[in-house]
């Protein structure tokens, strides 16, 4: 595993949970407003070993019960199954924070019960993926496969989308919104904010106007 840091107490990356933060090396995506690009695609990073980071979260299993695996993005690294597998070993529910390209990893994180909670980006309508990730390839039937792995499943989930100023348009919130069924979790924020929106589609709320108006 190339793994980048951990934080070891955090509020906000493990819905209603304290957890400690596990960040990987390396993206195949080059968001250019990526709030973690030093580690995602800079290289200038000090990397920390898999034994020290198992070593930290042992230490903190007496405190806490939850680990975010984020990154960069944690399925380019073929080993995550085996290093998660170490922490679940340590009795510590996992969420995946992933991008979604990589179907086949999630469907065996999930099959193999390593993970427990997926947060997984929808970051704009397909014909806008490219700009917005900024790489030129066409990875949307690759990142629907996750998604049609993920409510196949009986994991816990969210999708969430990044509206950016001068690229996302309104149309990728709307499909955003459209994309949700009625019982999914999805939240949207906008580019270096960290307001959170939550689409309803149950009471109808649209996060649409909430966005374009900020
Ligand atoms: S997918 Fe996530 S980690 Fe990768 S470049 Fe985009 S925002 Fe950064």
């Amino acid at each position: 595993m190339i793994l980048a840091g951990i934080r070891t107490f955090s509020f906000v990356d493990y819905p209603k949970r304290i957890s400690a933060v596990v960040y990987t090396g390396g993206c195949n995506f080059r968001c250019q407003w990526c709030h973690n690009w030093k580690i995602a695609y800079s290289n200038d990073y000090n990397s920390i070993s898999e034994e020290k980071i198992i070593d930290k979260l042992s230490a903190l299993r007496k405190r806490l019960n939850a680990v975010c695996v984020t990154g960069g993005e944690p399925t380019i690294h073929n080993d995550l199954p085996e290093f998660i597998s170490k922490i679940k070993e340590l009795g510590y529910l996992i969420k995946l924070d992933t991008n979604g390209t990589n179907p086949e990893m999630v469907e065996e994180l999930i099959s193999k019960k390593l993970i427990d909670y997926v947060a997984m980006d929808v970051k704009a309508k397909p014909e806008n993926y490219c700009k917005l990730i900024n790489v030129p390839k066409d990875y949307w039937n690759t990142i629907f496969k996750t998604i049609n792995i993920l409510r196949n499943s009986n994991i816990d989930y969210e999708f969430r989308m990044t509206y950016v100023p001068n690229l996302s348009t309104e149309e990728d919130i709307e499909f955003f919104e459209e994309f949700l069924k009625e019982d999914e979790k999805g939240y949207a924020t906008i580019a270096n904010s960290t307001e959170i929106f939550e689409v309803d589609k149950k009471e109808n709320i649209k996060v649409n106007k909430l966005i374009l108006r900020k």
